[in-house]
């Protein structure tokens, strides 16, 4: 039985995003009867190994690199803290790490955990429209510095990092790079071995492929001490193959690279920001508008609260999303507004929109439509116009 609501606008394409019907296709054989280990000698294993290749070399064609560079890993979060374990491992008298303070959890709550253990830990501040100074980048990068670890696309503003230039600093300092681009893949173009860096993160559902599969780019030359230990994989990360997955992100791969010039999604992304800008006196955009990804809309709805707000919208089928959920299922200011030197009250007033492959042009009119109508009747109930508290939000929802 499916509980998805019949009408469902999905605008969190950050978040995650639907597999691709093409992806699923591929998948299916791998999942029935092609059940075989990819380390097994027989010809149902050999299959199973030969999908898996097959996976790596598409992988490579769109990172335009050699197939030897692709680590098929779980997630995007355990490529992560891989590169980073690596490069703390291969090199263990090096105990300076240089992160931002916009990072993903994965990057951040992992260099907190080696602060814990005697890493000295350069978070590198973001200005007010969420870029980053190279002159500060250069400046933190000391002789003992293992690995430079920094965002590509910010999944939060979309805001982008220039990647180009902060590789060539690190291979200036020669000091390793490790980028996140989880968020940039399928967006632009990603050619990590033509910029020179080290060690590179994907995650396949940001890419219209399952939950549970990732990529780790390590470059030929670069050392590599892996995180877990066992024969698969080369030997640099042990588990039997997730054969299904990994045959369903090289179909994602090859999507994607047809899809990189589409200019479809950031057309809606801009009609949709526009309009509400136009239609909501005061709304802003969060993040510098020019250097950012092409499907993500982050923005300030003064006096309204975002926790209010996703309610409303959901109950209307949409979903987007603000900060980020805790256990108990409120919702913290996100830190990536609030390293971008925001008050409490606009991180807390602000919403983030992603579009994908899957929006069409109509579901962005009835997008902008559902938004502006929302916000003003969480206006109109906001007393004195002031941030309406979320505990006198479910009496009128
Ligand atoms: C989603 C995401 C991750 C984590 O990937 P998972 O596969 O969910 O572990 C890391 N970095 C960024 C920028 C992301 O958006």
């Amino acid at each position: 039985m499916s509980t998805k609501p019949s009408e469902i606008l999905y605008l969190d394409n950050n978040a995650t995003t639907q597999v691709d019907p093409q992806v699923v296709a591929e998948m299916m054989p791998w999942l029935t009867e092609q059940y075989g280990n990819p380390s097994s000698v027989y010809r149902l294993g050999r299959l199973a190994a030969d999908a898996v290749e097959k996976a790596r070399s598409r992988v490579a064609s769109l990172l335009k690199c050699q197939a030897e560079e692709i680590i098929f890993t779980s997630c995007g979060t355990e490529s992560i803290n891989s590169a980073i374990l690596s490069a703390c491992a291969t090199d263990p008298d090096k105990r300076h790490i240089i992160t931002s303070t916009v990072e993903h959890s994965a990057t951040i709550k992992l260099c907190q955990q080696l602060a814990r253990r005697g890493w000295e830990i350069t978070s590198l501040p973001v200005n007010s429209a969420g870029c980053l100074e190279l002159e500060c980048l250069k400046n933190a990068i000391r002789p003992d510095t293992a690995i430079v670890s920094l965002l590509w696309g910010n999944n939060e503003t979309g805001v982008l990092f220039p990647i180009q230039e902060i590789a060539r600093i690190c291979r200036e300092k020669n000091v390793l790079f490790h980028c996140d681009a989880v968020q940039a893949i399928g967006k632009l173009e990603v050619h990590p071995s033509q910029l020179g860096i080290h060690y590179l993160s994907l995650s396949g559902h940001k890419l219209y492929c399952p939950k549970g599969v990732g990529v780790l780019y390590v470059g030929k030359r670069v050392r590599f001490t892996p995180l877990l230990y066992g024969s698969q994989e080369n030997s640099r990360r042990a588990g039997t193959q997730n054969v299904a997955s990994i045959v369903g992100l090289g179909k994602a791969a090859e999507l994607a690279a047809q899809h990189l010039t589409e200019k479809r999604i950031r057309i809606y992304r801009d009609t949709f920001e526009q309009a509400i800008l136009k239609a909501l006196p005061g709304t802003e955009v969060n993040g510098d508008p020019a250097q950012r990804l092409s499907n993500t809309s982050n923005i300030y709805f003064p006096s309204t609260e975002s926790e209010a707000a996703l309610l409303l919208l959901d109950h209307a089928g949409l979903c987007c999303s603000a900060g980020s959920a805790c256990s108990s299922g409120s919702i913290h200011p996100s830190h990536v507004l609030k390293a971008m030197d925001m008050s409490n009250e606009r991180a807390r007033s602000s919403l983030r929109f992603s579009f994908g492959r899957f929006n069409t042009e109509a579901e962005t009119q009835s997008a902008i439509q559902i938004v502006v109508e929302t916000i003003q009747k969480l206006k109109q109930h906001s007393p004195n116009n002031g941030p309406v508290s979320t505990a006198a939000a479910p009496s009128w929802l």
